[in-house]
């Protein structure tokens, strides 16, 4: 008689869909949770995680109706309890099914491979890969006070530690320990942008050997990112370094989490099941028990406040606060100088200081940097006639005009024009540009400093990168390098230039146009501005040698701004106090939760009807039982408003926010609105819905 095992299988539904994620099949041989099925799915044949061993057959479907497994990857190690915990936490708490998170978190080419493929890829595997640990530079006392506190305490740490205080040496220096004390650990680094950051994988590879080290992120070829994925769960790879998504790698010997720049949104997915993978860094090393260490020169307020140090009344945060407060070496952080805008011609985009500044430091053989927020060359065509401006048809944003190819791009929908000889409304010929972005800063630049040349006596050579430059495979890294290797004498860019890289021969920095993120309607637009400037502020002077000179230079409108005070003096405990404060009167996060539901229409009605009724029923619905009434006094749900961009590609966005002080309330709230949700969608007046989605803990409002 053949067997018949139940089991419970995480397959990928389709989003939103009743299915929660888990399957029932039949196995006619022995299963284990954690191994991967190929599985029958409609008419497909798709791959599966099994979840549970039922320890009967099913009484809630006829067992008739249930279909077999078509067959079992051999030769895998079943994903471990841990990792399963993880992906059902994560499921849970971002209120996705549980099949799409278990799916998406292995690499792609998993699901196409049949058995014999991955038994192939399998062989292939070194088994043994070495780790050949070269000494590093003897610990500074800071470095040494850290370690030790990492050792005797158990976390989660946060280690708050200026650019250049020696961040990167800890944690080498503690993977090194983990790997002293535990010949199987598995450690996992993670960084917000591989690619921005080519010097640590080199850093880390040279340390440990390359043979020890994988990397996880989505500028790899499917092929590469099966194989480190295999060396992981394998436990062969020793450490995994890699973007967010790397939080979901399979690692059973997970012994140390270090989150680099863990105030950096990127670690915040924006898309599918919405997780931040530092706050998913937190839950694992729970899991593993294994010490998480955050680390930022600017930490999010967050992480700052869950690392406040007890007080009279407050017990204080959950995290243990780590300091490294000087830079290795003598060096000092630049000297940081405020040009007050109103005292310049009116339309100036550099002031006369800062020209004459960049030139000084050209003539000496110097790098500078400038940074502004927009590429292109101009945000809006304008015709001064009639008023006309280049809208984009199907977005409620200007197109962009861009000079080099002479066309309007809408830089949402991505629709592109060429520029119109005159006014498409009055036919008047002198249509100008207004505002000014990358493109236009560059070529203004080059104007500037035309007659300046260099220690040698060649010209000045400018150069620019952002999204518009780096478009090619490849391209960012070229341009990277000719800056290291001095090709570059003024750097012009967006804020991808201000992360990360280690530009030793810059000296002088400058944030040309700063001030629009004073007054933005996203609460949290000042701490990323904080935390933008300082980054570039740690660009500039990273040669000990150089950085008694070096200079932060931003042109304002509000020199006296508190933000710039704190810039001034390099005190981002003196503004997170400040921001923090606010936000506690504002009852806004880190004090209280938040959650978006958002919907998308054909028209902004019919989006906000849609959140509008899921308000209303489950308002109604929570009140009528004495077991969920104190829900509704818990969670703030506010009405639907258009989102601030509320139009893009001619799909109008509404969303509606959810407030609490508490987690677990908000929590409970999120899943009665998921059940509310799917009911209200499924009636007559909102099919003209397009999707909704929830955002659990939103970067921005
Ligand atoms: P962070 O990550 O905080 O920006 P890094 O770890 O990159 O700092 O250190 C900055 C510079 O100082 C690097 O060039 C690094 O090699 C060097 N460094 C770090 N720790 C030490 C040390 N203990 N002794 C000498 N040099 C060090
Ligand atoms: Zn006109
Ligand atoms: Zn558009």
């Amino acid at each position: 008689m053949t067997l018949s095992i139940w089991i419970d299988i995480a397959v990928q539904a389709p989003a939103h869909s009743q299915v929660g994620g888990l399957l029932t099949y039949r196995s006619p041989v022995r299963v284990q949770a954690g191994q991967l099925v190929r599985v029958p799915f409609g008419q497909r044949e798709v791959l599966g995680v099994v979840w549970a061993i039922r320890d009967q057959a099913p009484q809630d479907m006829p067992t008739a109706s249930v279909r077999d497994v078509l067959g079992i990857l051999e030769g895998l190690p079943p994903l471990d309890a841990h990792w399963r915990q993880l992906v059902q936490f994560s499921a849970q708490y971002y209120q996705r099914s549980l099949g799409e998170v278990a799916l998406s978190a292995l690499p792609p080419q998993l699901r196409d491979l049949t058995s014999e493929q991955l038994a192939r890829r399998l062989k292939k595997q070194k088994t043994e890969r070495t780790v050949q640990t070269s000494p590093g530079p003897a610990l500074s006392p800071d470095q040494m006070t850290v370690l030790d506190q990492m050792a005797t305490g158990t976390g989660p740490f946060l280690l708050f530690g200026s650019t250049g205080s020696g961040k990167t040496e800890v944690y080498l220096q503690a993977v090194e320990r983990m790997l002293a004390t535990d010949p199987q650990a598995q450690a996992l680094l993670m960084v917000p942008e591989i690619n921005l950051t080519p010097q640590l994988e080199e850093r880390v590879q040279a340390r440990f050997g390359s043979e020890a080290v994988v990397s996880m992120h989505s500028g790899m070829t499917p092929a590469q990112r099966l194989k480190g994925w295999l060396a992981a769960h394998a436990g062969h790879a020793r450490i995994v370094l890699g973007t967010r998504m790397a939080i979901f790698a399979s690692m059973p010997h997970l012994k140390l989490i270090v989150v680099d720049e863990e105030h950096d949104p990127s670690y915040k997915q924006q898309e599918g099941a919405r997780y931040s993978a530092r706050d998913l860094a937190v839950y694992r090393g729970r899991l593993h028990t294994a010490p998480v260490l955050l680390a930022s020169a600017t930490p999010s307020l967050e992480s700052w406040h869950l690392s406040r140090p007890a007080e009279s009344e407050d017990p204080g945060g959950r995290y243990q606060r780590l300091l490294m407060p000087s830079r290795i070496g003598t060096g000092l952080l630049p000297k940081v100088r405020r040009v007050d805008m109103n005292k310049q011609a009116r339309r100036a985009i550099l002031s006369t200081q800062l020209v004459a500044a960049i030139q000084e430091r050209v003539e000496r053989g110097e790098q500078c940097m400038l940074l502004l927020n927009r590429r292109g060359y101009a945000p809006v065509l304008h015709c001064a006639d009639c008023g006309w401006k280049s809208e984009c048809q199907h977005c409620s944003a200007f197109r962009v005009f861009h000079k080099i190819d002479r066309t309007l791009r809408c830089h949402h929908c991505g629709l592109t024009e060429r520029v119109p000889r005159a006014c498409p409304e009055c036919g008047n010929a002198d249509i100008a540009p207004i505002g000014r972005g990358t493109e236009q800063l560059e070529e203004h630049l080059g104007e500037l400093l035309a007659h300046v040349l260099r220690p040698d006596g060649t010209p000045v050579r400018i150069a620019r990168i952002d999204a518009d430059t780096t478009r090619l495979k490849g391209a960012l890294e070229r341009q990277l390098s000719q800056v290291h290797s001095g090709e570059v004498d003024v750097l012009v860019g967006t804020q991808m230039i201000a992360k990360g890289h280690d530009f030793r021969r810059i000296t002088l920095v400058a944030a040309v146009n700063p001030d629009t993120a004073l007054f933005s309607s996203d609460f949290r637009a000042p701490e990323r501005l904080f935390s933008l400037l300082m980054q570039a502020a740690g660009r500039a002077g990273r040669d000990a040698a150089q950085s008694a000179t070096s200079e932060m230079w931003v042109q304002t409108f509000h020199p006296t701004h508190a933000l710039f005070e704190a810039l001034k003096k390099h005190d981002y405990p003196a503004f997170a106090a400040s921001e923090l404060a606010e936000r506690t009167a504002a009852d806004l996060p880190p004090i209280s939760h938040q959650a978006l539901l958002r919907a998308d229409a054909r028209t902004q009605e019919a989006a906000q009807a849609l959140l509008n009724a899921a308000r209303e029923t489950l308002q109604a619905h929570l009140s009528a039982d004495p077991a969920t009434a104190d829900l509704v006094l818990q969670v703030s749900v506010y009405p639907a408003v258009p989102m601030s961009m509320q139009r893009v590609a001619d799909v109008e966005r509404a969303q509606m926010l959810l407030e609490s002080s508490s987690r677990m309330a908000l929590q409970k709230m999120l899943w009665h609105l998921h059940n509310v949700l799917h009911q209200v969608r499924s009636q007559p007046e909102h099919k003209g819905v397009i999707r909704w989605l929830v955002d659990v803990d939103p970067q921005a409002i």
